[in-house]
This record gives structure tokens, sequence and C-alpha cells, in this order.
């Protein structure tokens, strides 16, 4: 399998935390963490507890990824023209499940679709919400983001993307038809969506397929998108550019 170059390397503060050589021991002695009161043998030297100095470098860890958004998007695989930020004037709806906060899923249900026609900001739906999703939790750090067509290349030649896509704890498989015209290709789509539902894996599908398509193309792939969110975008919807400079 393809090692994962997307893996996100620590920033340099967490590095020089993690490289601190202990002190020897004896010079521990009993005293108040400086941050949360609570009482510690700590280092001479150490002021904070073990607990809080992990939050520090969890929280050091998630500014990191708030400031290099641009490098974290290329590693997963987004084409440059999604890259710079963009603002959703409003998210859609899955009419089935309208407590379903859309911009906060979490893999719960395993799967979100965006359909609608091209133009309506379904690709760049997708990359703020896996991007914000990155930004406020850190076991999240396999996000991988494969064309349709691409992904079906890749499985007839035994290429790296497809491994990608089963591994990745997060797919975005984006524009889900064009490029797929024939029943042995989508299978291979349906196994990837089959084997990621059975796992709960999180996954987002852009298609500007109709369901009553899809279902007429594929009828696997159409119910295992039947079993998360289904999401219509419009032209209202459009998503447009933030002026804000890409990092
Ligand atoms: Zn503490």
């Amino acid at each position: 399998m393809e090692n994962f170059k997307h893996l996100l390397p620590a920033p340099p503060e967490v590095l020089a935390a993690l490289l601190t050589p202990p002190l020897p021991p004896g010079e521990d002695r009993f005293r108040e963490c400086k941050l949360c009161g609570e009482e510690w043998a700590l280092p001479v030297g150490l002021e904070i507890c073990p607990k809080c100095q992990m939050a520090r470098t969890e929280a050091a860890m998630l500014r990191w990824r708030q400031e290099h958004r641009r490098g974290l998007l290329v590693q997963m695989g987004v084409p440059y023209r999604l890259l710079p930020p963009a603002e959703v004037a409003a998210w859609p709806q899955d009419p089935q499940h309208p407590d379903v906060e859309i911009q906060r899923w979490q893999g719960d249900p395993w799967c979100l679709t965006f359909q609608g026609a091209p133009g309506t900001g379904k690709s760049e739906m997708a990359v703020e919400l896996a991007y914000a999703w990155l930004c406020r939790d850190l076991s999240l750090e396999r996000v991988a983001w494969i064309r349709g067509a691409q992904l079906v290349g890749a499985a007839l030649r035994r290429e790296a993307p497809a491994a990608r896509a089963y591994a990745a704890q997060l797919l975005i498989l984006e524009d889900l038809g064009p490029g797929l015209n024939s029943g042995s290709v989508w299978s291979i789509v349906s196994e990837l969506l089959a084997q990621r539902r059975d796992r709960q894996a999180p996954t987002i599908v852009t298609t500007s397929l109709s369901l009553t398509t899809l279902k007429s193309r594929n009828s696997r792939t159409a119910h295992c998108l039947t079993d998360g969110l289904i999401c219509e975008t419009k032209r209202a919807e459009r998503t447009k550019r933030s002026r804000r400079k890409p990092q």
C-alpha cells in the first residue's frame, strides 16, 4: 500500500517538546501545575503537568493546521482551482434528515453526497467541510481527494490512488459520473463504496447525476449513497471565492 505522503508533519514546537530530555530522577517533587492547579511530581524546571502539556501540544498542532490550509489540501490531492478559501452562502440540507447540520458533519451517517448541476458549489463545499474537520480534530490525519474517473483508471491499473481511496479516514470522491460508462467500471466504484459503508468510513461524494440516473447506471452505488445524506445543491447556494488572501 502506498505510504501516506499527506500524513501531517509535526510542527517544530511539537518536535522540540517531544525531544526535551527527561531530567534525572530524584529531582522530581510534588508541585502544583501552573495551569490547572493539580498536584504532580514535576521535574525541576517544569511548571506544567503532562496533561496540560498535551493539551498545549494539541492546540499548537490544530493552530498549525489552520495556518497551512494550502499545503494540507495539496497533500489531500485537491486540485489547484479549489485551494483558495470559499464562502458557502447557504449549506444545503438533506430533507430526510433535517436535524443534521451539514457543515458540522463528521461521518454520521457514514456518507454525505452533494448532488447538483455543475457550478452549484459541490466541490467547494466538500473542501470546506473536510478542512473545517481537520482544523478541529487531530485524530483526522488521512484525507484523500480523488476524482471518480481517476479512481477507476488507477484501480484498473492497480495503482496507488485506489489503495488511498480504500485506506483514507475521510475520502472525497469527486464528480461521480463523467468517465464512468460501463458496468465493470461502475462495479469498481460500487465495491469501494460498499466496503467503506461496511466499515462506516466517512465519505463525501459529489455528483451531477440525479439519483434516478445513478440507479439506472449502477443500483448498488445508488443504494450505498441513499444509506447516507443526500444534499441537493442549487444555484442560489453557489459558493463564492473569498477575497481573503489564500494561505
Ligand atoms: Zn495541568
